[in-house]
């Protein structure tokens, strides 16, 4: 039984107007199976209702953002790092190793923000693909949203 629910309060959204539906986008489909496996999941068909619209257009943007922010940063520390190592002369692997390290936390930090797109919204920006790393924290996150 596939139950309409929608992301922001839970509330059952079956047969009520002006629901819109949530756009299947990698770190769901990803929860989804990871559930799966698990045998938890509830397959519940994802909704924001009406009365949560405006809220949930605004914590997409604001997570839509702090992504962007999260790549330009990532990117900067990266750049800074590298040319840190090349001027110290001492070209260490293990030290550019660890500039990747940091600029791909920086990258993964917004999903803790995570909010999935609503099928009408224009995707701005692509939500970080599913790393291995990063599918533990998504699902404990989103385990009250996606069920
Ligand atoms: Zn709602």
């Amino acid at each position: 039984m596939m139950a309409k629910v929608c992301i922001m309060c839970q509330a059952n959204v079956d047969g009520k107007p002006g629901a819109v539906a949530i756009r299947e986008d990698r770190i769901i489909t990803t929860i989804r199976t990871i559930k799966k496996k698990l045998g938890i999941a509830q397959m519940n068909q994802l909704y924001v209702c009406q009365t949560d619209l405006q809220k949930h257009s605004e914590r997409r943007k604001s997570f839509e953002k702090s992504m962007m922010i999260a790549t330009v940063l990532a990117g900067v520390i990266l750049v800074i790092m590298i040319l840190a190592i090349i001027l110290s002369g001492r070209l260490d692997a293990w030290a550019i190793v660890s500039a990747f390290i940091l600029a791909g936390f920086v990258i993964i930090l917004p999903v803790f923000k995570y909010t999935p797109a609503t099928v009408n919204m224009s995707v701005a920006t692509k939500t970080p693909i599913g790393v291995p790393v990063q599918n533990k924290v998504v699902q404990k996150k989103q385990k009250k949203k996606v069920r």
